[in-house]
């Protein structure tokens, strides 16, 4: 099979065969990277893989996946083409686990090494580490790429050992984490992310809020990125129904909060029912209706961290807001004018001591 053809299918086969039909430019998507957000090329090494992770498209036992593989010569030939026509500017290369860790990772690690050294490119380079990889070879992917990750899947052992046998969060990728957080620790401009999947096992969001609070306080991880479920044919999960990808979203923005908007752990404790986020509320709201005696806020007092605790107040309305207070006292929502999500805001606050929001007569 000619070189780019199999280019074309590895990289659909990397958005695991979400579409029937996809060109290769179909398979780039913006990333937002530490050098701003970028067209990435999201390429396999290979399709074939030893594991048998009951979630994938990949694994061991699935007839339907093609299983091919580009040499490292050849995928970077294939990416270098594609670079040089101003489609992509960067390469997130993932893979199947083929013959072992060390090898899949040493032929993803030449295909790096080739589009540095052969053809220097400079640009973006995102690493999958695999799950088994030495300590010496991740030092080599750290080097050569930009960022790498490490996908944790679930947020405990027991849970992984179900969905993914002969993989360990305790043994092998929370020392890899570390291990990476030590490596890039002073090297300005590279990173690590993971990646949780939503709705594959039983796990509630408390839980997987936990780890990632536990992930974020302990490690320089750039982000911790969420998945929701959903079935592949021919996979034993196949007839497991897709996860709501609104619960994907609702953890987003969560993670968001506890990391921008000093909300904590505790704070959503109160919100969540049987451990698990409400779909249909943003969170941040949610919490302020399970807190109403913190509210409404006095506008022309309350501090920063007050002001983005507010549903509808986001950093900058915070910061415009301050800004106008400097010159007069805000007394009317005319002061207000021009705000964005002004009606929700008003619900909660109150403008020189007057409320405005709903129910009042000022607002009738
Ligand atoms: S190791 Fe990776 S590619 Fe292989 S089956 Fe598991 S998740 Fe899929």
């Amino acid at each position: 099979m000619e070189d780019l053809k199999k280019l074309r299918i590895l990289s659909r086969l990397a958005v695991f065969e979400r579409d029937g039909h996809m060109d290769l430019e179909k398979c780039i998507y913006m990333a937002s990277t530490p050098k701003g957000s970028v067209p990435i090329l999201k390429v396999m090494q290979t399709t074939m893989c030893d594991k048998n992770c009951i979630y994938c498209t990949f694994r061991r036992d699935r007839d339907e996946t093609p299983r091919l593989y580009v040499s490292p010569d050849n995928l970077a030939k294939g990416f270098m083409e594609l670079y040089r026509r101003g489609a992509v500017k960067g390469l997130f290369l993932s893979s199947g686990i083929f013959g072992n860790p060390e090898f899949t990772m040493e032929k993803m690690i030449d295909t790096v090494k080739i589009l540095r050294e052969r053809y220097a490119f400079k640009g973006y380079i995102h690493l999958k580490l695999m799950p088994g990889a030495s300590v010496q070879t991740v030092e080599e992917a750290v080097r050569v790429a930009d960022r790498v990750s490490i996908n944790l899947e679930t947020s405990k052992e027991e849970r992984l050992k179900r969905i993914a046998k002969g993989k360990s969060i305790l043994n092998d990728m929370l020392p890899k984490i570390e291990l990476v957080d030590k490596l890039i620790k002073n090297h300005k401009g590279k990173s690590q992310i993971t990646q949780m999947m939503v709705g594959v096992g039983e796990e509630k969001d408390e839980e997987i809020i936990k780890a990632v609070h536990f992930l974020n306080r302990r490690y320089r991880l750039s982000r911790v990125y969420f998945s929701a479920f959903f079935p592949i044919p021919g996979t034993p999960l196949e007839n497991k129904p897709p996860e709501d990808p609104r619960r994907e979203h609702r953890l987003y923005q969560v993670d968001f909060l506890i990391r921008h908007y000093g909300f904590s752990l505790e704070d959503f404790q109160k919100i969540l029912l049987n451990g698990n986020l409400p779909l249909d509320k943003d969170p941040k709201e949610a919490w302020a209706l399970a807190n109403l005696d913190l509210f409404p806020v006095e506008l022309n007092r309350a501090d920063y961290y007050t002001l983005i605790r507010i549903p509808g107040i986001g950093e900058t309305t915070a910061r415009e807001i301050m800004a106008r207070r400097r010159l007069k006292k805000l007394t009317t929502p005319e002061d207000l004018r021009g705000i964005r999500n002004l009606r929700k805001i008003l619900n909660y606050i109150t403008l020189d001591g007057k409320y405005y929001g709903k129910g009042s007569r000022a607002m009738s």
